[in-house]
């Protein structure tokens, strides 16, 4: 992995751009990230919601039936799942609509994965189910969709840029020696600086691949119908700071160590992919009101009906982790078409 990344910054004049250090250090074939390990878990370097708690499933599976219905219960459609890690989610979704004959067997499963690592695990999770895997969105049947993605759209790759006395820069990455790397300000170009003035020290990160990653989204749900499910951790009013984070075994690390076995992200600019969009109507809320608002405290009164003592305080603590804890941080973007 250093050495293919030294390649990198030698052929491009000695500076690589973060979103390229990112694509490198996630998705390189061999040593990427994302290509060797099983990251989600508590052996792994993170957790998500569906890892939690079923309650998470339970109530997104509530969500999806409603804007089937919305949708006008159309007799085919495809649920997407973009970035599905251990499978969780869609085997709670399938697990609670199993029952609602008309709404299931309406439904076509698709997965969009890239890592070999947990599409095995998927395979293992879903062995039941019928499901279909792809390594993009681009060749899904032409049906209603509903795309559902959590904690996808942070692993996508940024650049980064900084404002300082009166000249944006570029955050970009340079060799230190002949084993570390550095970040270095490049001063951009006028052409390419971006016109808004801004305050000394103040960071932008614009992500490329979010924007045509919505795109290509809303156009599949503006042809065929349908609508989208996107929760990650992120942000409606700018920071101005980097959000950058490398995460090890549930620890932070530096971004610029142990590259290629750390779980590199940045928080999502929701208003920048609402801004992307051109004919949907969008939502946005926070992780805890989306959960509030499709039952998740019924949900969880009925778990606890039928729980022992400590069972009871384990239902309560994921709860209030779901809506708490990662309550406000995550955010909810909803896209309808119909
Ligand atoms: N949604 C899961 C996993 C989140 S981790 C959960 O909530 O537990 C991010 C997931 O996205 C992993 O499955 C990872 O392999 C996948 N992924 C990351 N980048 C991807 C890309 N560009 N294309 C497809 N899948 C990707």
């Amino acid at each position: 992995m250093l050495a293919h990344i030294h390649e990198l910054i030698n052929k491009n004049q000695g500076s690589i751009s973060l979103s390229d250090f990112m694509s490198s250090a996630l998705y390189h074939e061999k040593y990427g990230y994302y290509m060797n390990k099983v990251s989600i878990g508590k052996d792994g370097d993170f957790i998500t919601a569906p890892e939690i708690s079923q309650l998470f499933g339970e109530v997104i599976a509530v969500w999806i039936m409603n804007t089937w219905e919305k949708l006008g219960k159309p007799p085919r459609f495809s649920l997407v799942e973009l970035g599905p890690g251990k499978g969780t989610l869609i085997h709670d979704i399938i697990r609670v609509t199993r029952k609602y004959s008309s709404f299931f067997d309406s439904m076509s499963l698709h997965l969009i994965e890239v890592s070999p690592a947990l599409r095995k695990v998927q395979k293992q999770t879903l062995k039941d189910a019928e499901v279909s895997w792809h390594e993009d969105i681009d060749n899904l049947p032409e049906q209603p969709m509903i795309f559902l993605a959590n904690e996808f759209f942070d692993a996508l790759p940024v650049d980064q840029f900084v404002y300082k006395n009166g000249e944006w820069y570029e955050n970009r990455i340079t060799k230190q020696g002949d084993s570390n790397f550095n970040f270095t300000q490049f001063k951009l170009v006028p052409e390419l600086a971006m016109r808004e003035k801004l305050f000394d020290g103040a960071v932008l990160e614009m992500c490329t691949a979010r924007i045509d990653m919505i795109k290509k989204i809303e156009e599949k749900i503006h042809s065929n119908k349908g609508a989208a499910l996107i929760i990650d951790y992120g942000y409606i009013y700018p920071t101005y700071k980097s959000t950058l984070q490398s995460i090890r075994q549930h620890k932070y690390t530096d971004v610029l160590e142990g590259i290629g076995s750390s779980d590199i992200t940045t928080l999502v600019d929701f208003s920048a992919l609402q801004n992307a969009l051109k004919y949907t109507d969008c939502e946005i809320l926070t992780q805890r009101e989306f959960l509030y608002s499709f039952g998740i405290k019924e949900r969880m009164q009925i778990l606890m009906k039928n729980a022992d003592n400590e069972q009871k305080s384990r239902i309560l603590s994921t709860f209030l982790r779901l809506t708490e804890n990662m309550g406000t941080l995550f955010k909810v973007m909803l896209l309808l078409n119909i």
